[in-house]
């Protein structure tokens, strides 16, 4: 289930920091500036008032791609057999 984020205007104090708080397998950042939330999932990634995207955060971000890359190798890797590869051993 996954939460709903609070945004709010941003008031060019923006200052992103990680909570306490785990939603959907993932850390809920708050800004401390505006109180708007920001989650990994999210397709945006939240900037500082400086325009910098806060090392903490970009952290997250780097660390979610590499997550989802390994798991579309794993997905690619981990093929089935094709369709009717009964592998006949004839048990009848
Ligand atoms: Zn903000």
């Amino acid at each position: 289930m996954t939460r709903d984020l609070a945004t709010h205007e941003c008031k060019g104090t923006c200052d992103w920091l990680p909570t306490d708080e785990i939603s959907d397998g993932v850390r809920i950042f708050a800004c401390k500036g505006c109180a708007s939330e920001w989650a990994v999932t999210q397709s945006w990634t939240p900037r500082n008032a400086d325009g910098q995207i806060a090392p903490i955060v970009q952290a997250e971000r780097d660390a979610e791609q590499a997550a989802r890359q390994s798991a579309s190798t794993l997905a690619t890797e981990v093929r089935p057999e094709g369709p009717g590869g009964g592998g006949g051993g004839g048990g009848w």
